[in-house]
């Protein structure tokens, strides 16, 4: 951290802050130039989170040099994390692709959908059995037997499965029936269950909140990785912006934003991000091309009887001819698919 003084700063002012550094346990460095004196603080800044610095007396500016998100940073840990899920990892050069239903259905449905994404090449098997809905009023999904249903899809096809949860309360379940537990955009701040999932050691794909920017985000992947959980994912949905055109607007900046200040792998969801089918695969592709190490896609059926998302799901065809375009983009960037 680097704390430059006021011109009119006196050097009581300058020992105030010096004094204070010490008492926290911190060394400081003085340099003193022609009309600037400096500080540069020596020791874990992060000490200094609940000091206010830039309110004492004489002082201009307080720049911090490391990032607030400790576990989850590139200074923590140079190198990729790469988190295997039944032998599947995710963060190295394969790019893996997560397809299936928004939200799980009937058994025979969501277990015909399980074979055609797999058949098509994808590495994990998404739906959604409990759904954070807008309106009370709409399809809330199945719930536990909308696990079991995705257990009984992986029975068949050998596909590890992704799933939202919403309640602490259905850790247990969720432990038992998923392979990955996801977050929700809708519940990236809600902290007790980012405690609560980083309680154990499952996967978790941690959404990107509505309007949360890159810092809330890793500070809420922090939350899980303080409490001992290291294997999270980080999954870009789109943002909310002015324009109306599409659901959200696909943040692809996140992507080597993320990858540059955190080794956690990065996942993008071009169905959330722009709530239309026919945007999917472009977005898809640009995401792999942006270096995104995995996808997340919403595949049906009969997207027009979907309980949920049909606007923005894909139908299997056309997911298996993006998984072809997909293995060119991956291949032209050093990855595969
Ligand atoms: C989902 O993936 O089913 C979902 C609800 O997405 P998001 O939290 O990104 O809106
Ligand atoms: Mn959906």
């Amino acid at each position: 951290m680097i704390i430059v003084f006021k011109p009119d700063a006196t050097e009581q002012h300058i020992d105030h802050v010096a004094d204070r550094l010490r008492e926290l346990g911190l060394k400081s460095q003085l340099s003193r130039g022609e009309s600037r004196t400096i500080l540069g603080v020596i020791g874990d800044e992060r000490l200094l989170e609940h000091q206010p610095l830039s309110v004492f007396p004489g002082v201009e500016s307080v720049t911090p040099i490391l990032a607030p998100w400790k576990l989850a940073g590139r200074e923590f840990q140079p190198y990729d994390t790469v988190i295997t899920v039944d032998g599947i990892p995710i963060g190295g050069p394969r790019v893996i692709v997560m397809a299936g239903p928004c939200a799980v259905e009937k058994r025979e449905v969501t277990a015909g959908i399980a074979h055609e994404v797999k058949a098509a090449g994808a590495a994990i098997l998404r739906g959604g059995a409990y759904k954070p809905r807008t309106s009370p009023y709409s399809f809330q999904g199945l719930g536990r037997e909308g696990l079991d249903f995705l257990a009984e899809a992986k029975k068949q096809t050998g596909l590890p499965v992704v799933s939202e949860i919403l309640d602490p309360r259905d850790t247990d379940v969720f432990l038992e029936k998923a392979d990955i537990i996801q977050i929700g955009a809708r519940n990236m701040q809600n902290f007790e269950l980012l405690k609560e999932v980083g309680a154990y050691d499952k996967p978790v794909l941690l959404k990107r909140g509505l309007s949360a920017t890159i810092k809330e985000w890793l500070l809420s992947a922090e939350y899980i990785m303080s409490r001992g959980n290291r294997h999270v994912m980080l999954c870009e949905r789109g943002i909310r912006t002015f324009e109306t055109q599409y659901r959200n607007v696909l943040d692809l900046s996140a992507v080597p934003t993320l990858k540059a200040l955190s080794h956690l792998p990065v996942i993008v969801d071009p169905s959330h991000a722009t709530g239309q089918w026919r945007l999917v695969a472009p977005m898809a592709k640009a995401a792999v091309a942006a270096g995104a190490d995995g996808l997340l896609i919403e595949v049906h059926s009969n997207p027009e009887c979907a309980l949920c998302d049909g606007e923005e799901s894909i139908k299997p065809h056309r997911f298996a001819a993006l998984m072809e375009d997909l293995k060119n983009v991956a291949q032209a960037v050093g990855r595969t698919l």
